[in-house]
């Protein structure tokens, strides 16, 4: 789907939009499996019963916040245009180098961590140092020359062709699990509950 497509998708809300960011990810060769992979590996030490379609539903419920598509959109956006050499200098240069101090592409995925509070933040972190799964995929597909062919001769690639550069997506796939990690953090029924101190 390319983004003329989004543009059209009638109200951008609800499970369209949902859907729509499904498949913006897939193109760049994430999926909510691979995501709610992470997800399980990250919970499950604290939740013996939790199951991947548990991980599929928490990444999937994140997916639906309209922030989180946004956010998602915006870095997706930027590695095509950098994967298509269309980004305007240094841009251009500091992506295709993945420059280490760039770090705007933490601070991007940052705004979807935040929104299920510390946890989120802790997950995020050791996913960005460990890099399990798709996101150490991920983040050694860089390389190479940019496509420069653009437009829609670089969209009409083969379905597994995913792209060179990853500089926001790897950062955005690992704030996804954290955020989804988090919240079933918060919905865990083991989880004990202490009651508040009455004033007075
Ligand atoms: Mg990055």
């Amino acid at each position: 789907m390319g983004a003329a497509a989004i543009r059209r998708a009638p109200g951008i809300g609800g499970m369209r939009m949902t859907t729509a960011i499904e498949r913006w990810l897939e193109r760049r060769g994430v999926t909510v499996r691979d995501v709610a992979e992470i997800v399980l590996s990250l919970q499950r030490p604290y939740n013996d019963r939790l199951t991947m379609p548990d991980c599929e539903e928490s990444v999937r419920a994140v997916l639906a916040k309209r922030e989180v598509q946004y956010t998602l959109l915006t870095g997706i956006a930027l590695d095509e245009l950098a994967d298509r050499g269309l980004l305007p200098e240094p841009l251009q240069q500091i992506m295709e180098d993945d420059e280490s101090l760039y770090g705007v592409d933490e601070t991007l995925a940052l705004g979807i961590v935040s929104v299920y509070g510390m946890i989120g933040l802790t997950s995020f972190g050791y996913l960005d140092k460990m890099k399990p799964g798709v996101i150490g995929r991920l983040n050694g597909a860089c390389g190479g020359e940019p496509d420069r062919r653009g437009g829609d001769e670089a969209d009409a690639r083969s379905g597994a062709a995913v792209g060179r550069v990853h500089v926001f997506l790897d950062d955005l796939v690992s704030a996804l699990a954290a955020a989804a990690s988090a919240r079933i953090a918060h919905q865990n029924p083991d989880a004990r509950k202490y009651g508040l101190p009455c004033e007075g």
